[in-house]
């Protein structure tokens, strides 16, 4: 065995809670850790590994791409690059794409082409509006972007120019738009912040806002997008279109890339106004393509929403069944289990204990977001171990 832990307290910070396991190899919906214990994995690298584990598109796509050419900066279109911005203009409603290399820095893009257009067309609008219980990220933008106290405290004074207000509430939003409002910057569905779905008509509401205002509407589909919550795009489910919208999670599938989108009418960037060195590298494109067309090709969108279903399903009867569950409430492969008790730590730690991986997204909610690609079987399974934990549970 190893000596992980004592190289994890010597050598890294300890900003992050990490698991008590090391995971050295996975597959499919598995991870296995150095001794060999085989884990039901259903965090998926953090809601990314839609394809699962160790794909062999993903595989194939990066060793070819690599044998070619891996990398040659931005002074120069390449071919992945140009192909993966067609096929994403195609399946989605926006028009144009620049592509980052993880989701921070995608919404850091997305807020700047914002800023860019209230320079330009409103009058030097900079404000966003975004909301509480968000999460778009840990740069320092980001940080006052993300409506959380908890992710802001610590590195305060905040970058200006955000206002975070109530999620699912239009009128709060009315209230905090001013002359210097450029965007409202949401996510469909809420992951972070424990899998909040807004409620019927609210991203109606906002995008009629936005209309009404002239401002812009940026979704951050982070971890919405590309099938997570049973559609290609979160949007789709809530009959609205963003101006703007941001990728990166099950857009690799496991492999660091990242995008926004916006519509021709706002993509107002003029040369030399954004850039990235690594930002669509061929290696990570052409890796995206792959990515992008099993998806296409394998319904994997569909796919993800059955499965929620049958996942739900399950859960439900563990509610009836269980009476310190609150809520089951998700969209596809992005669940959440709610308890009546700070207990998800406990729940999580658990699950491990019996060959499981769950995220405690909140001191009383795990949340659920596997590959997308997991089976009835593997759902089954997890319902089963979950059963078990649930019914041992001290609380
Ligand atoms: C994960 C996430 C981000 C941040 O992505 P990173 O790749 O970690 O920078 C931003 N927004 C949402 C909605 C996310 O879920």
């Amino acid at each position: 065995m190893s000596n992980w832990q004592e190289m994890e307290k010597k050598y890294l910070f300890t900003n992050t809670v990490r698991w008590p396991i090391l995971p050295v190899n996975g597959k499919g919906s598995y991870l296995w850790d150095e001794n060999g214990k085989k884990y039901l994995d259903l965090v998926g690298g953090w809601a990314v590994c839609c394809l699962g584990h160790s794909h062999p598109v993903i595989t194939k796509a990066l060793t070819l791409q690599s044998k070619t050419l891996g990398m040659c900066g931005p002074q120069s279109c390449n071919m992945p690059q140009l192909q993966l911005a067609e096929l994403l203009v195609k399946i989605s409603c926006l028009n144009r794409v620049f592509f980052s290399n993880s989701g921070a820095e995608a919404n850091e893009g997305a807020v700047k082409l914002a800023r860019r257009y209230g320079a330009l067309k409103l009058n030097g609008a900079y404000e966003v509006i975004t909301a509480y219980n968000s999460f778009h990220g840990r740069t320092l933008a980001m940080t006052a972007a993300t409506g959380q106290a908890h992710y802001q405290e610590a590195y305060k004074p905040l970058d200006v120019g955000f206002k975070n207000v109530t999620f699912n509430d239009i009128e709060a939003i009315k209230k905090a738009t001013t002359k210097d409002t450029c965007a409202v910057m949401l996510e469909p569905v809420q992951g972070e912040g424990g899998v909040n779905i807004p409620g019927e008509g609210y991203l109606k509401a906002v995008r009629q806002w936005c209309d009404e205002k002239g401002i812009l509407l940026i979704l951050d589909e982070v971890q919405t997008g590309i099938g997570r919550t049973g559609t290609m795009f979160g949007y789709q489910q809530f009959g609205i279109e963003p101006d703007i919208m941001t990728l990166a999670k099950c857009m690799g599938g496991g492999i660091p890339i990242g995008a926004f989108l916006a519509k021709e009418h706002c993509a107002v960037f003029q040369p030399g106004d954004h850039g990235s060195t690594y930002g669509g590298n061929p290696l990570m494109c052409a890796t995206s393509m792959a990515v992008l067309e099993y998806v296409i090709e394998h319904d994997i969108p569909g796919k993800s929403q059955k499965a929620g279903a049958y996942f739900m399903e399950g859960l439900n009867k563990l509610k009836s069944k269980y009476s310190f569950i609150t809520e089951v409430r998700g969209r596809g492969l992005l669940i959440a289990v709610e308890f009546n008790k700070d207990m998800s730590g406990a729940i999580k730690l658990a699950c491990i204990e019996n060959g499981m991986t769950i995220n405690d997204v909140k001191s009383n909610a795990v949340r659920i977001m596997p590959p997308l690609t997991i089976s009835n079987k593997e759902i089954d399974e997890a319902l089963a171990i979950l059963d078990k934990v649930f019914g041992e549970v001290k609380v």
